[in-house]
């Protein structure tokens, strides 16, 4: 059991294997232990996903409803205007999100007008005091440090699965361009997201593999999402059988355990889950969710903020809050003596907690 204070990257396919396992009881609890060792337990971060272009992608990620190849309902939308962004990333701040993540369904990034966008939204968010992250596939190392140099905290590039079964669901590139792309992130300075999606056919060996290529990352990515599959009319995977809860559970419990310094990220499925199932997941490590005005994840349905807010007080728990002065909305004054968080009673907007104004 590891509640001491310390990070591995040796760990073997078997040593990740037994910790997945075990029975779930055991396993949750372990993974409880190691979330209490390294983190808050009653803190998760709320993020804010924002799809900057959507629609029309050439890759074939079997999953995706942003796949041009695929007949679904997901209406293709150009790149989003900067100002629009912005505007989107105020009212995520405003709301209580630290993190505010950027996608355009593109294969890989070019030097062209729409990436010189992608560099002002970067900024105009980073000035907005937000952790700023981007996913729009893959990426060179000139373009890491550009994104780098404009205030990107983070670039978001999932595994998605194991190398052994990644041809199945993508054919349009490889494994390695992942590794790649991860490589070139990390260069740069950025922070790392990624993580996988469960649901897609693979076995539970298959799930160990993926855990195993990013437990051993010579860091482990900062941020790891475990994304339940949400299954888009019109993909090859949309009759793929619901996602198991219990399944769930033990991927970001034995995530949390190999990866105890890490963001585990409950991502894509929430809109299927119970709040009774959720909370299994933050008791299996998981401390960060996506949320928002739009009820949306890209192009799949996602529960709103004053949903998740309820949770949140139902289940005890509070919104992550970056430690700089901040006021979310103009109806109340800061109290020096307010450390909790709490809605607005005239604009519903969160309240954070704060130091101790100036
Ligand atoms: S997951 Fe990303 S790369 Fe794959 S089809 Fe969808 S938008 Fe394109």
């Amino acid at each position: 059991m590891q509640t001491t204070k310390q990070v591995r990257h040796d760990w073997t396919k078997a040593e990740i294997q037994t910790i997945y396992d075990q029975p779930l009881l055991e396993l949750i609890y372990q993974a409880a232990q190691t979330h209490r060792t390294w983190h808050k337990p009653n803190e998760v971060q709320l993020c804010t996903l924002l799809s900057v272009k959507t629609g029309g992608c050439p890759e074939d990620c079997a999953y995706c409803g942003q796949a041009a190849r695929y007949h679904t309902d997901i209406k293709v939308q150009a790149l989003l205007p900067t100002e629009t962004v912005i505007e989107h990333a105020k009212k995520a701040k405003e709301l209580g999100s630290t993190r505010f993540c950027m996608a355009a369904a593109w294969r890989e990034v070019r030097n062209n007008s729409d990436f010189d966008r992608i560099i002002a939204m970067v900024k105009g968010v980073n000035d907005l005091g937000l952790e700023v992250c981007c996913t729009l596939g893959m990426l060179t190392e000139e373009q890491a440090i550009r994104l780098q140099e404009a205030g990107l905290h983070a670039y978001n590039h999932n595994l998605d699965t194991s190398e052994a079964y990644y041809d199945e669901i993508i054919s349009t590139r490889k494994f390695d361009s992942r590794i790649k792309t991860i490589h070139n992130v990390r260069k740069a300075g950025i922070t790392v997201c990624s993580g996988g999606i469960i649901g897609l056919g693979e076995t539970h060996n298959d799930r160990i593999s993926m855990l195993l290529t990013l437990a051993t990352m010579p860091k482990h990515p900062e941020s790891v999402p475990v994304n339940a599959l949400a299954r888009v009319k019109g993909t090859p995977l949309e009759n793929n059988p619901k996602v198991d809860i219990w399944d769930m559970v033990r991927m970001i419990a034995t995530a949390r355990i190999v990866m105890p310094s890490s963001m585990v990220r409950l991502s894509a499925g929430r809109i299927e889950m119970t709040e009774t199932e959720q909370a299994w997941c933050f008791m299996a490590g998981a401390n960060s969710i996506f949320t928002g005005e739009r009820e949306t994840l890209l192009v799949t349905s996602n529960p709103g903020v004053a949903e998740d807010l309820r949770m949140f007080r139902n289940l005890g728990l509070t919104p992550m809050v970056k430690h700089e002065k901040t006021i979310a909305c103009s109806h109340q004054a800061l109290d020096p003596k307010f450390d909790d968080w709490e809605n607005c009673c005239r604009c519903s907007l969160v309240l954070l907690r704060t130091d101790t104004p100036e």
